[in-house]
Protein backbone atom coordinates (compact mmCIF):
# COMPACT_ATOMS: atom_id res chain seq x y z
CA UNK A 1 0.00 0.00 0.00
CA UNK A 2 1.50 3.57 -1.15
CA UNK A 3 1.80 5.94 1.64
CA UNK A 4 -1.10 8.22 2.69
CA UNK A 5 -0.33 12.55 2.16
CA UNK A 6 -1.83 14.15 5.08
CA UNK A 7 -2.86 17.31 4.56
CA UNK A 8 -4.71 17.90 8.01
CA UNK A 9 -2.53 19.13 10.44
CA UNK A 10 -4.92 22.14 11.47
CA UNK A 11 -7.44 19.76 12.51
CA UNK A 12 -4.22 17.42 14.73
CA UNK A 13 -0.27 17.45 13.75
CA UNK A 14 1.97 14.46 13.96
CA UNK A 15 3.20 13.95 17.74
CA UNK A 16 7.09 15.31 16.61
CA UNK A 17 10.02 13.27 18.21
CA UNK A 18 10.80 15.15 20.69
CA UNK A 19 7.70 15.37 22.40
CA UNK A 20 7.42 11.40 22.06
CA UNK A 21 10.74 11.48 23.59
CA UNK A 22 10.38 14.03 26.59
CA UNK A 23 6.54 11.97 27.36
CA UNK A 24 8.40 8.24 27.48
CA UNK A 25 11.06 9.74 30.18
CA UNK A 26 8.70 11.38 32.10
CA UNK A 27 7.01 8.06 32.19
CA UNK A 28 9.90 6.88 34.52
CA UNK A 29 9.21 9.99 37.26
CA UNK A 30 6.82 8.14 40.14
CA UNK A 31 6.72 11.27 41.81
CA UNK A 32 3.26 13.30 42.35
CA UNK A 33 4.57 17.37 41.64
CA UNK A 34 2.94 18.14 44.75
CA UNK A 35 4.76 16.16 47.36
CA UNK A 36 7.47 17.17 49.08
CA UNK A 37 9.43 14.16 49.03
CA UNK A 38 12.92 14.03 46.49
CA UNK A 39 10.43 11.77 43.58
CA UNK A 40 7.63 14.96 44.20
CA UNK A 41 10.31 17.31 43.65
CA UNK A 42 11.80 16.06 40.59
CA UNK A 43 8.34 15.40 38.88
CA UNK A 44 7.90 19.19 39.74
CA UNK A 45 11.08 20.03 38.39
CA UNK A 46 10.34 18.18 35.61
CA UNK A 47 6.93 19.89 35.58
CA UNK A 48 8.71 23.31 35.54
CA UNK A 49 10.82 22.70 32.90
CA UNK A 50 8.21 21.96 30.60
CA UNK A 51 6.43 24.81 31.85
CA UNK A 52 8.92 27.30 30.45
CA UNK A 53 9.37 26.08 27.18
CA UNK A 54 5.38 26.49 26.59
CA UNK A 55 5.94 29.99 27.89
CA UNK A 56 9.09 30.19 25.57
CA UNK A 57 6.62 29.94 22.71
CA UNK A 58 4.47 33.28 23.43
CA UNK A 59 7.51 35.21 25.05
CA UNK A 60 5.28 35.49 28.63
CA UNK A 61 6.27 34.52 32.04
CA UNK A 62 6.55 30.76 33.16
CA UNK A 63 4.82 31.55 36.16
CA UNK A 64 1.61 32.97 33.90
CA UNK A 65 0.82 29.63 32.48
CA UNK A 66 -1.75 27.76 33.53
CA UNK A 67 -1.76 24.21 32.38
CA UNK A 68 -5.44 23.01 31.23
CA UNK A 69 -6.60 19.92 29.29
CA UNK A 70 -6.38 21.46 25.57
CA UNK A 71 -7.17 24.73 23.82
CA UNK A 72 -11.54 24.51 24.88
CA UNK A 73 -10.66 24.46 28.64
CA UNK A 74 -7.92 27.35 27.92
CA UNK A 75 -10.71 29.44 25.70
CA UNK A 76 -13.43 28.40 28.17
CA UNK A 77 -11.75 29.31 31.41
CA UNK A 78 -10.69 33.07 29.69
CA UNK A 79 -14.02 33.55 28.70
CA UNK A 80 -15.61 33.92 32.76
CA UNK A 81 -17.59 36.43 33.38
CA UNK A 82 -16.25 36.04 37.48
CA UNK A 83 -13.52 37.37 36.76
CA UNK A 84 -15.19 40.55 37.03
CA UNK A 85 -15.49 40.14 40.83
CA UNK A 86 -18.47 42.08 41.97
CA UNK A 87 -19.42 43.24 38.42
CA UNK A 88 -19.41 40.25 37.11
CA UNK A 89 -23.82 40.59 36.32
CA UNK A 90 -23.23 43.36 34.82
CA UNK A 91 -20.32 42.09 32.27
CA UNK A 92 -20.46 41.82 28.80
CA UNK A 93 -18.21 40.29 26.27
CA UNK A 94 -17.47 41.14 22.51
CA UNK A 95 -16.23 37.96 20.09
CA UNK A 96 -14.92 37.45 16.51
CA UNK A 97 -17.73 36.53 14.29
CA UNK A 98 -15.44 33.53 12.96
CA UNK A 99 -14.17 32.21 16.24
CA UNK A 100 -13.70 28.46 17.17
CA UNK A 101 -16.90 27.15 18.92
CA UNK A 102 -14.43 26.50 21.95
CA UNK A 103 -14.84 30.56 22.24
CA UNK A 104 -18.70 30.76 20.34
CA UNK A 105 -20.00 28.38 22.79
CA UNK A 106 -17.62 28.00 25.47
CA UNK A 107 -17.90 31.02 27.50
CA UNK A 108 -19.75 31.98 30.89
CA UNK A 109 -21.65 34.68 29.54
CA UNK A 110 -24.89 34.90 29.07
CA UNK A 111 -26.04 34.14 24.94
CA UNK A 112 -27.52 37.82 25.89
CA UNK A 113 -24.33 39.75 27.13
CA UNK A 114 -22.48 38.10 24.08
CA UNK A 115 -22.23 40.35 20.71
CA UNK A 116 -20.29 39.61 17.02
CA UNK A 117 -17.60 41.55 16.25
CA UNK A 118 -18.07 41.40 12.31
CA UNK A 119 -15.05 40.15 9.47
CA UNK A 120 -14.96 41.67 6.17
CA UNK A 121 -14.68 39.25 3.00
CA UNK A 122 -11.30 38.09 3.84
CA UNK A 123 -12.01 37.08 7.42
CA UNK A 124 -10.54 40.30 8.87
CA UNK A 125 -11.48 42.85 11.41
CA UNK A 126 -11.79 46.21 10.00
CA UNK A 127 -10.23 48.34 12.50
CA UNK A 128 -12.75 51.49 11.77
CA UNK A 129 -15.79 49.42 11.92
CA UNK A 130 -14.51 47.78 15.19
CA UNK A 131 -13.98 51.92 16.67
CA UNK A 132 -16.91 52.65 15.74
CA UNK A 133 -18.58 49.00 17.46
CA UNK A 134 -16.51 49.99 20.61
CA UNK A 135 -18.23 53.41 20.91
CA UNK A 136 -21.63 52.33 20.22
CA UNK A 137 -20.70 49.85 22.70
CA UNK A 138 -19.51 52.02 24.90
CA UNK A 139 -22.39 54.36 24.72
CA UNK A 140 -24.70 52.08 25.48
CA UNK A 141 -22.94 49.85 27.90
CA UNK A 142 -21.09 52.70 29.97
CA UNK A 143 -20.20 51.12 33.51
CA UNK A 144 -20.08 47.28 32.23
CA UNK A 145 -17.17 45.76 32.19
CA UNK A 146 -16.19 43.74 28.75
CA UNK A 147 -14.09 41.53 28.09
CA UNK A 148 -13.15 40.84 24.12
CA UNK A 149 -12.53 37.38 22.32
CA UNK A 150 -10.52 37.39 18.99
CA UNK A 151 -8.27 34.70 17.46
CA UNK A 152 -4.53 35.29 16.63
CA UNK A 153 -5.21 33.26 13.23
CA UNK A 154 -8.27 31.12 11.99
CA UNK A 155 -8.26 27.71 11.80
CA UNK A 156 -10.12 27.32 8.68
CA UNK A 157 -8.65 30.35 6.34
CA UNK A 158 -5.61 30.81 7.87
CA UNK A 159 -6.17 34.21 8.21
CA UNK A 160 -4.27 36.45 10.77
CA UNK A 161 -5.96 40.09 12.92
CA UNK A 162 -4.15 42.58 14.14
CA UNK A 163 -4.86 41.76 17.71
CA UNK A 164 -1.69 44.62 19.07
CA UNK A 165 -3.87 46.63 17.35
CA UNK A 166 -7.23 45.16 18.60
CA UNK A 167 -5.54 44.72 21.78
CA UNK A 168 -5.26 48.95 22.23
CA UNK A 169 -8.63 49.63 21.78
CA UNK A 170 -10.20 47.37 23.94
CA UNK A 171 -7.61 48.65 26.73
CA UNK A 172 -7.86 52.40 25.52
CA UNK A 173 -11.86 51.78 26.73
CA UNK A 174 -10.75 49.98 29.39
CA UNK A 175 -11.53 46.42 28.76
CA UNK A 176 -10.05 42.86 29.34
CA UNK A 177 -8.35 40.85 26.15
CA UNK A 178 -8.33 37.82 25.30
CA UNK A 179 -6.94 36.06 22.09
CA UNK A 180 -6.97 32.46 20.97
CA UNK A 181 -3.69 31.32 19.57
CA UNK A 182 -4.40 27.96 19.15
CA UNK A 183 -3.55 27.68 15.44
CA UNK A 184 -1.16 30.39 15.18
CA UNK A 185 1.38 29.01 17.75
CA UNK A 186 4.19 27.50 16.30
CA UNK A 187 3.30 28.96 13.06
CA UNK A 188 4.34 32.71 13.41
CA UNK A 189 6.28 34.05 15.81
CA UNK A 190 3.75 35.69 18.67
CA UNK A 191 4.76 37.45 21.65
CA UNK A 192 2.11 38.17 24.41
CA UNK A 193 3.32 41.88 25.20
CA UNK A 194 3.42 42.52 21.79
CA UNK A 195 0.32 41.08 20.95
CA UNK A 196 -0.86 43.39 24.15
CA UNK A 197 -3.20 40.49 24.65
CA UNK A 198 -4.35 40.00 28.89
CA UNK A 199 -4.81 35.96 27.99
CA UNK A 200 -3.40 33.70 25.13
CA UNK A 201 -5.06 30.32 24.36
CA UNK A 202 -2.84 27.44 23.53
CA UNK A 203 -3.23 23.81 22.20
CA UNK A 204 -0.26 20.83 22.82
CA UNK A 205 -1.99 18.81 19.87
CA UNK A 206 -1.55 21.65 16.81
CA UNK A 207 2.27 22.26 17.98
CA UNK A 208 3.10 18.18 17.83
CA UNK A 209 2.33 17.62 21.45
CA UNK A 210 -0.01 15.39 22.83
CA UNK A 211 -3.74 15.74 22.41
CA UNK A 212 -5.44 17.06 25.78
CA UNK A 213 -3.14 19.47 27.06
CA UNK A 214 -3.19 23.10 26.31
CA UNK A 215 -2.51 26.44 28.50
CA UNK A 216 -3.99 29.63 29.78
CA UNK A 217 -1.29 31.79 29.61
CA UNK A 218 -1.53 35.40 31.11
CA UNK A 219 -0.19 38.48 30.88
CA UNK A 220 0.46 39.10 34.74
CA UNK A 221 0.27 36.72 37.47
CA UNK A 222 -1.95 39.04 39.37
CA UNK A 223 -4.85 39.24 36.50
CA UNK A 224 -8.07 37.99 37.98
CA UNK A 225 -9.78 34.80 36.52
CA UNK A 226 -13.23 33.61 37.57
CA UNK A 227 -13.80 30.34 40.00
CA UNK A 228 -12.12 27.69 38.70
CA UNK A 229 -13.63 25.80 36.10
CA UNK A 230 -11.91 22.07 37.81
CA UNK A 231 -11.89 22.52 41.60
CA UNK A 232 -9.86 20.39 43.86
CA UNK A 233 -6.58 20.11 44.97
CA UNK A 234 -5.29 24.12 44.37
CA UNK A 235 -2.58 22.92 41.83
CA UNK A 236 -1.78 25.29 39.19
CA UNK A 237 -1.53 28.23 41.60
CA UNK A 238 -5.14 27.08 42.88
CA UNK A 239 -6.39 28.43 39.35
CA UNK A 240 -6.81 24.42 38.07
CA UNK A 241 -7.20 21.33 40.42
CA UNK A 242 -6.22 17.91 39.48
CA UNK A 243 -2.87 16.10 40.03
CA UNK A 244 -0.79 17.25 37.04
CA UNK A 245 -0.45 15.01 33.58
CA UNK A 246 3.04 14.91 33.89
CA UNK A 247 4.01 13.04 31.25
CA UNK A 248 1.77 15.56 28.76
CA UNK A 249 2.99 18.81 29.77
CA UNK A 250 6.47 17.37 29.37
CA UNK A 251 5.34 16.23 25.83
CA UNK A 252 3.98 19.60 25.36
CA UNK A 253 7.38 21.61 26.84
CA UNK A 254 9.21 19.72 24.40
CA UNK A 255 6.40 20.15 21.41
CA UNK A 256 6.86 24.12 21.76
CA UNK A 257 9.94 23.93 22.36
CA UNK A 258 10.24 22.98 18.79
CA UNK A 259 7.45 24.93 17.50
CA UNK A 260 8.72 27.92 18.69
CA UNK A 261 11.78 27.58 16.55
CA UNK A 262 10.02 26.54 13.86
CA UNK A 263 7.88 29.69 13.89
CA UNK A 264 10.86 31.90 13.69
CA UNK A 265 11.48 30.00 10.20
CA UNK A 266 8.64 29.00 8.09
CA UNK A 267 10.00 29.80 4.93
CA UNK A 268 9.92 25.96 3.79
CA UNK A 269 6.69 25.13 4.71
CA UNK A 270 5.52 28.83 3.11
CA UNK A 271 7.25 27.62 0.18
CA UNK A 272 5.24 24.67 -0.32
CA UNK A 273 2.11 26.05 -0.16
CA UNK A 274 3.09 28.84 -2.19
CA UNK A 275 3.58 26.17 -4.50
CA UNK A 276 0.59 24.08 -3.66
CA UNK A 277 -1.79 27.40 -4.64
CA UNK A 278 0.39 28.04 -7.66
CA UNK A 279 -0.09 24.73 -9.34
CA UNK A 280 -3.98 24.91 -7.69
CA UNK A 281 -5.06 28.02 -9.49
CA UNK A 282 -4.25 26.84 -12.57
CA UNK A 283 -7.15 24.66 -12.40
CA UNK A 284 -10.47 26.58 -13.91
CA UNK A 285 -12.75 28.02 -11.14
CA UNK A 286 -10.63 27.70 -7.88
CA UNK A 287 -10.93 30.47 -5.05
CA UNK A 288 -9.00 30.49 -2.47
CA UNK A 289 -10.04 32.43 0.98
CA UNK A 290 -9.19 35.07 2.76
CA UNK A 291 -6.06 34.98 -0.06
CA UNK A 292 -5.54 39.00 0.00
CA UNK A 293 -5.59 38.75 4.46
CA UNK A 294 -2.19 37.90 5.82
CA UNK A 295 -2.00 33.95 6.69
CA UNK A 296 -0.65 31.23 8.03
CA UNK A 297 1.92 29.80 5.99
CA UNK A 298 0.70 26.39 6.28
CA UNK A 299 -3.15 26.83 5.33
CA UNK A 300 -5.20 26.83 2.28
CA UNK A 301 -9.18 27.09 2.09
CA UNK A 302 -10.25 26.61 -1.50
CA UNK A 303 -12.99 25.95 -3.46
CA UNK A 304 -14.57 25.12 -7.01
CA UNK A 305 -18.32 26.22 -7.27
CA UNK A 306 -20.05 23.16 -8.00
CA UNK A 307 -17.99 20.76 -6.43
CA UNK A 308 -19.28 19.13 -3.20
CA UNK A 309 -16.49 19.34 -0.70
CA UNK A 310 -18.45 16.09 1.12
CA UNK A 311 -17.55 13.81 -1.88
CA UNK A 312 -14.01 15.74 -2.42
CA UNK A 313 -13.00 14.82 1.52
CA UNK A 314 -14.00 11.47 0.33
CA UNK A 315 -12.93 11.00 -3.61
CA UNK A 316 -9.52 12.19 -2.12
CA UNK A 317 -9.54 9.96 0.82
CA UNK A 318 -10.32 7.13 -1.20
CA UNK A 319 -7.07 8.21 -3.01
CA UNK A 320 -4.66 8.40 -0.13
CA UNK A 321 -4.90 11.85 0.69
CA UNK A 322 -6.38 13.43 3.97
CA UNK A 323 -7.89 16.81 3.75
CA UNK A 324 -10.56 18.87 5.85
CA UNK A 325 -13.85 20.49 4.61
CA UNK A 326 -14.62 23.65 5.63
CA UNK A 327 -18.06 22.83 6.79
CA UNK A 328 -18.59 21.92 9.78
CA UNK A 329 -20.27 18.42 11.00
CA UNK A 330 -22.36 18.19 14.12
CA UNK A 331 -24.86 15.94 15.02
CA UNK A 332 -24.91 13.98 11.85
CA UNK A 333 -25.43 16.90 9.61
CA UNK A 334 -23.43 18.70 8.09
CA UNK A 335 -23.16 22.61 8.35
CA UNK A 336 -21.86 25.63 6.35
CA UNK A 337 -18.76 26.91 7.65
CA UNK A 338 -19.54 29.49 9.89
CA UNK A 339 -16.05 31.45 9.47
CA UNK A 340 -17.20 31.46 5.47
CA UNK A 341 -20.83 32.64 6.30
CA UNK A 342 -19.10 35.24 8.39
CA UNK A 343 -17.09 36.87 5.55
CA UNK A 344 -20.28 36.36 3.57
CA UNK A 345 -19.16 33.88 0.68
CA UNK A 346 -22.00 31.94 -1.01
CA UNK A 347 -23.62 29.05 0.40
CA UNK A 348 -22.94 27.28 -3.23
CA UNK A 349 -19.09 28.26 -2.65
CA UNK A 350 -19.27 27.31 0.99
CA UNK A 351 -20.32 23.96 0.22
CA UNK A 352 -17.31 23.37 -1.69
CA UNK A 353 -14.72 24.82 0.50
CA UNK A 354 -11.75 22.25 1.19
CA UNK A 355 -8.96 23.08 3.39
CA UNK A 356 -5.62 21.83 2.89
CA UNK A 357 -3.20 22.30 5.95
CA UNK A 358 0.55 21.41 6.18
CA UNK A 359 2.76 20.42 9.38
CA UNK A 360 6.65 20.25 10.53
CA UNK A 361 6.69 17.13 8.74
CA UNK A 362 4.95 17.69 5.41
CA UNK A 363 6.90 17.27 2.19
CA UNK A 364 6.67 17.51 -1.01
CA UNK A 365 5.92 14.41 -2.08
CA UNK A 366 2.74 15.04 -0.02
CA UNK A 367 2.01 17.94 -2.50
CA UNK A 368 2.70 15.68 -5.36
CA UNK A 369 0.19 13.17 -3.88
CA UNK A 370 -2.17 15.44 -3.38
CA UNK A 371 -2.17 16.63 -6.77
CA UNK A 372 -2.46 13.63 -8.49
CA UNK A 373 -5.31 12.74 -6.73
CA UNK A 374 -6.82 16.04 -7.26
CA UNK A 375 -6.39 15.80 -11.01
CA UNK A 376 -8.20 12.86 -11.76
CA UNK A 377 -11.18 14.24 -9.44
CA UNK A 378 -10.99 17.32 -11.17
CA UNK A 379 -11.35 15.95 -14.68
CA UNK A 380 -14.07 13.84 -13.90
CA UNK A 381 -15.74 16.67 -12.32
CA UNK A 382 -15.47 18.88 -15.94
CA UNK A 383 -16.68 15.88 -17.74
CA UNK A 384 -19.81 15.96 -15.81
CA UNK A 385 -20.24 19.29 -15.83
CA UNK A 386 -19.64 19.80 -19.43
CA UNK A 387 -21.93 17.36 -19.93
CA UNK A 388 -24.85 18.74 -17.82
N1 LIG B 1 -9.26 27.16 19.14
C1 LIG B 1 -8.97 26.96 17.84
C2 LIG B 1 -8.74 28.11 16.95
C3 LIG B 1 -8.88 25.65 17.34
O1 LIG B 1 -8.59 25.44 16.05
C4 LIG B 1 -9.10 24.56 18.24
C5 LIG B 1 -9.06 23.16 17.75
O2 LIG B 1 -9.28 22.90 16.59
C6 LIG B 1 -9.39 24.85 19.58
C7 LIG B 1 -9.47 26.16 19.99
C8 LIG B 1 -9.62 23.74 20.58
O3 LIG B 1 -8.40 23.16 20.98
P1 LIG B 1 -8.37 21.67 21.61
O4 LIG B 1 -8.59 20.73 20.47
O5 LIG B 1 -7.00 21.56 22.20
O6 LIG B 1 -9.42 21.63 22.64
Amino acid sequence: MNARAYLDHNATTAIRPEARQAMESAYDFIGNPSSVHTEGRKAHALMEDAREKIAGLVGAFPQNVIITSGGTEADNMALQPGQFGARAGAARCLISATEHPAVREGGGFEASTVETIVVDSEGLIDLVAFDAQLSAFRGEYSEAPLLVSVMVANNETGAIQPIAEISDRVHGVGGLMHADAVQAAGKIPLDIAQLGADMISLSAHKVGGPTGMGALVLSRSDLPLGAPLIKGGGQEQRRRGGTENLAGIAGFGAAAEAAAMDAADMSRIAGLRDELEQRLTAYKGVRIFSANAPRLPNTTCFAVPGMSSETLVIALDVAGVAVSSGAACSSGKVARSHVLVAMGVSDEMAAAAIRLSLGWNTQDSDIDAFFVAWSAIYEKFEIRRSAA
